[in-house]
């Protein structure tokens, strides 16, 4: 039993890699969120699909899972990687009790690097990424998360930096990141990427405090290496003699 579980990248069907298209023409039945399965609803014309909300992710792993187990050939996609808050790990714990389910997990460009890559270059020295969502992960990890990527002089993507529901939680991460960082820090924020609508700004971490974001944006905070230069978010390696 065959069960693929496929990062799609960030937009449409030309930020996938040929290895989730050639995996994805070989299934029956697909499952995943509605807005990723009509991104690349041109490979999966014709297939089956298990479609959830967005917050019932545990349902859509049982049902493809059970899928594989009638016999049909299943993938679960996620947006970006599926293995960067994405389904893969609940892919696992869901199938624990039966290893005949074989579960190949295919990578996708992760928000991150699309983002990253639409900027310039401000992940070019170490990185972390951070998630303000604190629906999985009490707000107190998340707070020491952040102070110790400022404490590395890490460059920071933010994932989930806002919500309807979560419109403080930036401010809040920027407040925590200021404490020991000069409010000149280049930082970048990406919204839509490879989505129509793509939208792209620079700023600098005292500005991203009032920053309106949602579900639908990246953020990007530099670190001592990062400069903006002619309009994109640079982060120098430390290469002498430019
Ligand atoms: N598995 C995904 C991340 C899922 S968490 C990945 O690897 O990219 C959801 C968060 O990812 C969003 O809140 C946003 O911060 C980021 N994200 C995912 N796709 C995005 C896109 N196309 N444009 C901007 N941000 C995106």
């Amino acid at each position: 039993m065959k069960l693929y579980c496929i990062g799609i990248g960030p937009g449409g069907v030309e930020q996938m890699t040929l290895r989730a298209v050639r995996a994805l023409e070989r299934c029956d039945c697909v499952a995943g969120y509605g807005l990723y399965l009509d991104l690349i609803d041109e490979l999966i014309e014709g297939k089956e699909t298990i479609e959830t909300g967005m917050t019932r992710e545990v349902d859509r792993c049982i049902a493809a899972r059970d899928a594989a187990r009638d016999g049909k050939t299943v993938a679960v996609v996620s947006s970006g990687d599926a293995g960067v808050y994405g389904m893969a790990s609940l892919l696992f714990e869901v199938c624990a009790d039966d290893p005949a389910i074989e579960i190949e997990v295919i990578p996708g460009v992760t928000a991150a690097c699309a983002g990253g890559a639409v900027l310039g270059a401000p992940l070019t020295d170490d990185f972390v990424c951070v998630s303000l969502s604190d629906l999985l992960t009490p707000w107190a990890v998340i707070e020491k998360r952040l102070r110790c990527a400022a404490a590395g002089d890490l460059c920071i993507a933010l994932y989930n930096p806002g919500s309807r529901t979560r419109t403080a939680h930036l401010r809040r991460a920027c407040d925590i990141l200021l404490e020991s960082l000069p409010p000149s820090t280049v930082c970048g924020i990406v919204r839509n990427i490879g989505r129509t609508g793509e939208r792209v700004a620079l700023t600098t971490l005292d500005g991203l405090r009032d920053r309106p974001v949602d579900m639908l944006t990246t953020v990007f905070i530099g670190n001592s290496r990062t400069h903006a230069i002619n309009g994109r978010m640079v982060t120098s390696r430390g290469y002498r003699g430019i």
